[in-house]
């Protein structure tokens, strides 16, 4: 079975969150009147591997484990030995702050992981505390360092916010310059209540004009592993890459391979459209199997929406949609 949507996307690619908790409040990612998921809601890791199997058996290839932070879960190594072991084929990435992993990652490598996505939105100390509230940047670029050595591939990922690291643009290009990372910066996305986007918003396109004053960018192949909405550049001289993502200025709908499973079990369709699908209620209840799954994600593909027209329809500064994204997994 492959799973289509009404306008021909097919899908092959699950994100899935394992927790909304976070040790971190990324000020562009946690609204002011967050309510965390209570705790008998989040799914068990024996329903997520459910899904997971699921997800394989219609022909989803790419997966990826965010948050919240997945590794602030309990078990959450264990979860990914077991992901692994049953699925030994599956192109598994996990996004994480990297602010509490240095010390685990020979283990990752021992389990099969080999490609990290982290979260580093400045390499200022103070700005890291700003934006994060907590005093972590140190543990963030010792994780990284740490995956380096371990040959564990590595992409940044910085929100771009006016204000805060539009400054640090050239300091940014010196670190992919010196390191083989991919660092991308991804256009700051109006979710939840009270989103700061509208004021703070840099574009992608005002960040490349801007970096090329810092770095002579050449625009990278299309590769296997340079497919997805990010447009990749080599810098001259350099062992890294910049990115620029621009789900807001230029959207990649028409291209959009993914479904999205909150860490409670809510299937979602498009990142921008609060509409969800409980599938939680249907892996709890004895009398609904695997088929009554398939059947309802098979549905909710069919109707996937084109998120850009739910950003153009928004008015003013309020957010595209209701949800923060701590609790989507971005
Ligand atoms: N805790 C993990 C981390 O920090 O990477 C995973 C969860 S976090 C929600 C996943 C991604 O969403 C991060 O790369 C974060 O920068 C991005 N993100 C969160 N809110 C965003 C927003 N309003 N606009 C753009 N990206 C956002």
């Amino acid at each position: 079975m492959v799973l289509t949507d009404k306008l021909g996307r097919s899908i092959s690619y699950l994100r899935l969150s394992v927790t909304d908790r976070c040790n971190l409040r990324c000020v562009y990612c946690v609204t002011k009147d967050f309510k965390f998921i209570p705790h008998p809601d989040i799914l068990r890791y024996e329903e997520m591997l459910r899904l997971i199997g699921l997800a394989t058996s219609m022909n989803i290839s790419k997966l990826r484990l965010t948050g919240g932070e997945p590794f602030a879960r309990r078990g959450f190594m264990d979860f990914i030995g077991e992901i692994m072991s049953r699925h030994e084929d599956i192109d598994l990435r996990i996004t994480t702050n990297g602010t509490t992993i240095k010390n685990v990652v020979p283990d990752l490598k021992k389990i099969g992981v080999r490609r990290l996505n982290i979260s580093l939105d400045t390499l200022n100390r103070q700005t890291f505390k700003e934006v994060t509230g907590k005093d972590h940047l140190n543990d963030v670029l010792a994780t990284i360092e740490s995956c380096l050595s371990a040959g564990i591939k590595i992409k940044i990922n910085a929100v771009a916010m006016k204000g805060t690291n539009d400054k640090e643009l050239g300091v940014f290009l010196d670190f992919a310059r010196k390191n083989p990372v991919d660092l991308r910066f991804i256009e700051f996305m109006p979710m939840g209540d009270d989103t700061q986007s509208d004021r703070q918003f840099w574009s992608a396109d005002d960040i490349l004009l801007q970096a090329k004053e810092f770095a002579n960018l050449i625009p990278a192949e299309r590769t296997p592993d340079n497919r997805g909405p990010a447009r990749m550049y080599t810098i001259e001289n350099g062992k890294g890459r910049l990115g620029l993502i621009s789900p807001v200025s230029s959207h990649f709908c028409g291209t959009c391979n993914r479904l999205r499973i909150t860490s409670d079990g809510q299937l979602r369709t498009c990142l921008f459209s609060d509409r969800t699908y409980n599938l939680r209620n249907i892996l709890r209840n004895p009398k609904l199997g695997d088929d009554q799954l398939l059947r309802v994600i098979a549905a909710a593909t069919r109707d996937k929406p084109l998120g850009y027209h739910l950003l153009e329809s928004r008015s003013g500064n309020e957010g595209v949609c209701t949800t923060q994204m701590s609790s989507i997994g971005g």
